[in-house]
């Protein structure tokens, strides 16, 4: 059974990665950073896995730590998610989401030469290296061109990743579109509008505020994303993939599919409000992202269809609230 090492691993696709691999008989290693209530809730439901104390920004801390593990798999999953926190703090967010991925790549590739054992490494890159996109659907030869922080510190380890791959390193670049699941925090949109929709269905009454209401995402189902990245770390070749399920809603389609689970019907609208203080400084243009290759190559397909993935959050909120009554 393979040795993995997860960077990111109390994020939500860490989270559920550790699990499948756990599944699996997986011998499994995860970076933690922040010692607060989500590594200890981490650390009681998952006793069984070795749990590493780190920064992403201490190069030599993550180099001797691969070195220590040395992982048969490295799921590279931490660093900033937030695209607005990357506005905010864009020098943290290249050394974090871009630096440390070529700093575990070259610790993998010592790894591998020392030991003449494959590593295989994935990336998690994103879609907002395509910036505004041109064209759509996005797929693997669509230029890469940020535009925001976060997108730019994505794309230099997207490069990087093709770079290591060049000399002999297993390294798959996974370019995930937006995918959520109940452990999505509420600062991203979604799990703002599950929440809130749980809410507004239990009190009859509330405001939900917005941003661009028009604004399209493909969103799919986070196990499925983590599912497509362990076929791509165990695929013979390693590959720049799309992670995607090929279709979009807009944020309001979101809402309204929220709060019409979560018991409010047609009066869904009363509920929402437009802030212009949420729009974000430059928001993307229609990303929506063709994972064919994904589908021929790695036999990677997506399982939850939008309406069944707001009802599985919304499901899940609601609880939360019965929960805390
Ligand atoms: P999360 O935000 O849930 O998790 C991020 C993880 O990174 C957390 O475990 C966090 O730990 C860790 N982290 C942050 N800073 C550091 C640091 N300095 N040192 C070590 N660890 C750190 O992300 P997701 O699980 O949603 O996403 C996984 C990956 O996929 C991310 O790289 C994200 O950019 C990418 N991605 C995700 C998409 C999505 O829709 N979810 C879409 C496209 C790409 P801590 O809390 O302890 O700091």
């Amino acid at each position: 059974m393979p040795r993995v090492f997860i960077t990111g691993i109390t994020g939500q696709d860490g989270g559920y990665l550790a699990e499948q691999m756990l599944a699996e008989g997986a011998e499994v290693h995860g970076l933690v950073h922040a010692e607060d209530g989500t590594a200890a809730a981490f650390r009681a439901a998952h006793p069984e896995v070795h749990l590493h104390h780190g920064d992403l920004a201490d190069a030599t801390g993550l180099r001797s730590l691969v070195n220590e593990i040395e992982p048969d798999e490295l799921f590279n999953f931490a660093g900033i998610s937030s695209v607005a926190y990357s506005w905010e703090h864009p020098i943290v967010t290249a050394e974090l989401s871009g630096v440390a991925a070529a700093v575990l790549f070259q610790a993998a590739l010592q790894v591998q030469d020392r030991t003449g054992r494959r590593v295989a490494c994935v990336q998690a890159s994103s879609s907002e290296i395509f910036g505004n996109a041109p064209s759509w659907p996005q797929n693997e030869g669509t230029p890469v061109d940020p535009v925001s922080p976060y997108g730019a510190a994505k794309a230099y380890a997207h490069h990087m990743a093709g770079v290591y791959r060049g000399k002999g390193l297993h390294v798959a670049s996974c370019i995930l579109f937006n995918h959520e699941s109940p452990r999505r925090p509420t600062t991203f949109v979604t799990r703002k509008i599950t929440a809130a929709a749980a809410r507004i269905g239990a009190e009859g009454t509330g405001i939900l505020r917005l941003g661009n209401l028009d604004a399209r995402r493909d969103w799919g189902w986070a196990p499925d994303y983590v599912d497509a990245m362990v076929r791509a770390a165990r695929h013979s070749t390693a590959d720049d993939f799309v992670i995607a399920t090929g279709q979009t809603h807009t944020v309001a389609e979101f809402a309204e599919a929220a709060l019409r689970r979560a018991g409010v019907g047609d009066s869904w609208r009363d509920h929402v409000e437009v802030d212009p203080e949420l729009f974000r400084p430059i928001d993307t243009a229609t990303m929506v992202g063709d994972a064919a290759k994904a589908r021929r190559e790695l036999g990677w397909a997506p399982t939850v269809p939008f309406d069944e993935l707001v009802g599985r959050m919304v499901d899940h909120d609601v609880e939360l609230l019965r929960a805390s009554a």
